[in-house]
């Protein structure tokens, strides 16, 4: 029987620039074996064709249908939910942009948004066509004014939609604030609260799912966050594997109310590919 497999990148495959030992290996060996390995992100600032460059490098090379981020499933759900939404105000990076334009989408972008504000006052943004929707992401270029575009065309009557609302998200050193820091912002200026896409709601992985044509409740996610991952989980009734190679530690996964608990905590990759093993007998 060939499982599901949902698996999350940051915490899982690599951590920042550093691979996790082991574990792009067992997921190529799992893909060879006949599984369906789908990854999944929060991570709302790069396009699909970067995580198939990385994973490539790390040696478990996937096509790019297998790979469902943030920005990825904020587009689809936009097609899917508002097919009479054409042009979408996007405060966030590059990636966003690209896949929103990826399914047909007129992307204005924020900055440029701003631009026109700072000259012309909204007039400005509407005169550029008024966006009818705002999506909403990290945006390494935010400034007063890009938050002040995306809370007018809210006002305006535009959907609001957030990649995600990760308050921050780790890089080596620090921890940066997330698309839920950028989002809330905007939330605040226009008191509209916005439609979540990505974990801990059970979108991204409905969509993973859908992906490979299954249902996601026989799915197998394979996280590191307990307030994500699971939580994105046991919202669309799949099973978890909690790695302990991210953000998560074996103390903090063992406090969970019994309810809350993951099917299978595991350590490393070793561990990883003995509980997949024992799932998907040859
Ligand atoms: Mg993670």
């Amino acid at each position: 029987m060939s499982l599901l497999l949902l698996v999350d990148l940051d915490g899982v495959v690599y951590r920042g620039a550093d691979p996790v030992p082991g574990v792009a290996a067992v997921l190529m060996t799992r893909a060879n074996a006949g599984d369906h390995v789908v990854y999944v992100t929060n991570n709302s600032m790069h396009y699909r064709a970067d995580y198939v460059t990385r994973l490539t490098e790390l040696g478990a090379p996937v096509t790019p249908d297998r790979v469902v981020s943030a920005p990825r499933a904020t587009a689809l759900y936009l097609k899917e939910h508002h097919p009479d939404v054409r042009r979408v105000l996007a405060v966030g990076a590059s990636g966003l942009d690209r896949e929103l334009r990826d399914v047909g989408l007129e992307v204005v972008n924020a900055g440029f948004a701003a631009d026109r504000m700072g000259r012309e006052g909204i007039d400005g943004v509407a005169a550029a066509g008024a966006p009818q929707a705002v999506v909403a992401g990290v945006d390494p270029q935010l400034t007063y004014l890009r938050i002040a575009a995306a809370a007018d065309c809210i006002r305006a009557g535009a959907t609001f939609i957030a990649t995600n609302r990760d308050p921050v998200y780790p890089t080596e050193r620090w921890l940066r604030p997330g698309a839920g820091s950028i989002v809330s912002a905007i939330e605040v200026a226009s008191g509209v609260t916005p439609v979540v896409i990505g974990k801990p709601e059970p979108l991204l992985m409905e969509q993973a799912a859908h992906a490979v044509g299954l249902d996601p409740k026989d799915a197998i996610v394979i996280g590191d966050g307990i307030g994500t991952d699971l939580a994105a989980a046991n919202a669309v009734g799949a099973r978890t594997i909690l790695m302990l190679t991210g953000v998560t530690t074996r103390a903090a996964a063992d406090a969970l109310p019994a309810a809350d608990r993951p099917f299978k905590v595991a350590a490393d990759a070793a561990e990883l590919a003995q509980l997949l093993e024992a799932l998907a007998p040859a």
